[in-house]
Order: C-alpha cells, then sequence, then structure tokens
C-alpha cells in the first residue's frame, strides 16, 4: 500500500448494466482500477476483474440484482436479467467496488495494482506498469489488517 490518497473524480460516475434495468452513481470515484487475476475473478468474468472504488453509491434497480455469496468473505452480484456483473462486495469492511466496465469512464485512470498476479494464465498482459501483489502477499496483508481467512 502507498499510504498516499488517491486522486478522485469531482463528478459523480454514471453506470448501468447492459440491459439498463441496474444503474449505478458512484461518488468521489477514484481515478485508478483495481485489477484482480484471481482464478474466482476469472470464473466469474471470464477474464481478469476490473474494478472501481468511490466514497459513496447510488444503485437503482434493486429488484433485478442477484447477489452471490461467493466465499464466507465476498459477494458477488450481477443484473438478474441481462446478467452484467455488478459490484464484488468484502463483507467484513462491507466495502464494495464495482465493475469499471459499467461506466463512461474519463480518460487518464490508472491502476492501482495488480493483486493475484501468481494466478494470472498466460495469455495476457496489462501493459500499464502498476504495483504487482501475489496471492499470498494479499492474504498476509488481510491478517496483517485483523482479518481471519481459513
Ligand atoms: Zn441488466
Ligand atoms: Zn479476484
Amino acid at each position: 500500500m502507498s499510504g498516499e490518497e488517491p486522486e478522485r473524480l469531482t463528478q459523480p460516475l454514471k453506470g448501468k448494466c447492459l440491459c439498463g434495468a441496474v444503474s449505478i452513481t458512484l461518488h468521489s470515484a477514484e481515478k485508478e482500477v483495481d485489477i484482480c487475476h484471481c482464478d474466482m475473478c476469472a470464473r466469474w468474468g471470464g477474464a481478469f476483474y476490473a474494478g472501481l472504488v468511490g466514497e459513496s453509491v447510488e444503485v437503482s434497480g434493486e429488484d433485478s440484482i442477484t447477489a452471490y455469496q461467493s466465499s464466507e468473505w465476498a459477494e458477488r452480484a450481477f443484473c438478474s436479467k441481462c446478467g452484467s456483473n455488478l459490484w464484488f462486495r468484502f463483507k467484513p469492511t462491507g466495502n464494495r467496488s464495482f465493475l469499471a466496465g459499467l461506466f463512461d469512464v474519463p480518460e487518464g485512470f490508472g491502476i492501482k495494482h495488480q493483486i493475484f498476479v501468481d494466478e494470472k494464465p498466460d495469455w495476457y498482459d496489462i501493459a500499464q506498469e502498476s504495483p504487482m501483489k501475489t496471492g499470498p502477499e494479499i492474504i498476509a496483508e488481510a491478517k496483517a489488517a485483523g482479518f481471519e481467512f481459513d
């Protein structure tokens, strides 16, 4: 972790699923994308996960959202009508990150970090330079922060 405050957008970031049943407004979004290369994210979305976080969020279309408990500590939500993935929630903190692809992201976004790089398949690499961490490094950081994992 760099410890630096990330740059944030001043304008709300508007997003929606493929069919439009779910819309999301993310306030004070960080101008950085979180990338996860883990096996679960790949199985969920077809390849790596790219997420955005903000300081607050409004979600509409709750009737069309299914939240799947993918593990004891995580929930992954999708639109029940069109299947678009929507967010990943880390249950111990309640923090959510939202799929970057749902939003019309302006230019100038960077990558905060790439995690679970040890689980990344060989057939792609991300060109933009960014800090990289393995799964064991991420789990050690979470444990140091007081989270319990089996
Ligand atoms: Zn939809
Ligand atoms: Zn992942």
